[in-house]
């Protein structure tokens, strides 16, 4: 399988759960309010013999044209937006889904941003995005997902999806939020997205404030770590700057 990583760039967020963008060259890590994070924002592609994944969605950032920074990712990376066959979705916060529905300006109405594909998501997730709202996520940006006919919503805490994309709610970042093992051949890719957001925190035990279940995401790293580890899986960190892709 090809993987190709689509960064949206660097950001810093704190308390506001704001993401500010951050260019090295230009800012300061200290002129950041305290306790702000550096993360980068990645969806990723995957190219199997089946589909042209896409693994959650950015910020869903527009560049000045107003095209979604997305879709120019995609163009730069050789790919057609319209050629993506499936959208897999860990959960909504909106560094995640963001990029998921475009919002039309005039009408304010919400339509899929890639309307070729069949988008995959925790029914849960989506009435807990509603229920919860503002600030970690935005529900006037993710009607499409509610009314659109290519939606499916999952219902099962664990299942697999045309026989070779695994997934499994694991309730440690937030209580819907699913990870993904997409397996093909030999060959094994891991997405945990924010309950294994980084490398860094792959190999130093590390409980995070921010998650619904600190102490899950926890155990759940260090067993990940040991069975991608010996099964030689790929991973794919979504937040981590240096670190994409990344095999122990
Ligand atoms: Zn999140």
């Amino acid at each position: 399988m090809k993987v190709i990583p689509l960064s949206e760039g660097t950001f810093t967020i704190d308390k506001s759960k704001l993401f500010v963008p951050f260019e090295e060259d230009k800012h300061e890590l200290q002129e950041r309010p305290v306790g702000s994070l550096l993360v980068e924002i990645q969806p990723f592609v995957i190219v199997t013999e089946k589909d042209v994944l896409l693994l959650d969605t950015g910020l869903g950032f527009t560049n000045q044209d107003g095209k979604l920074q997305l879709h120019q990712n995609l163009l730069d990376a050789g790919i057609n937006p319209d050629s993506i066959t499936k959208v897999l979705l860990s959960h909504l916060h909106k560094d995640h889904a963001g990029g998921a529905c475009i919002k039309d300006k005039l009408t304010s109405l919400s339509s899929l941003s890639f309307p070729n594909a069949v988008y995959y998501l925790q029914q849960r997730e989506l009435d807990f995005a509603f229920e919860k709202g503002f600030p970690s996520f935005i529900p006037a940006e993710l009607t499409a997902l509610k009314d659109s006919s290519n939606i499916v919503l999952l219902n099962d805490d664990n299942g697999v999806i045309d026989n070779y994309i695994h997934y499994q709610i694991t309730g440690a970042h937030s209580p819907h939020h699913q990870v993904f093992w997409i397996k093909e051949n030999d060959e094994t890719i891991f997405f945990g997205a924010d309950d294994a957001p980084q490398l860094h925190q792959m190999k130093h035990r590390f409980v995070a404030k921010y998650d619904f279940d600190g102490k899950k995401a926890t155990e759940l790293r260090k067993e990940w770590k040991e069975q991608g580890e010996k099964e030689g899986w790929t991973f794919l960190f979504y937040h981590d700057i240096k670190h994409p892709v990344y095999k122990f």
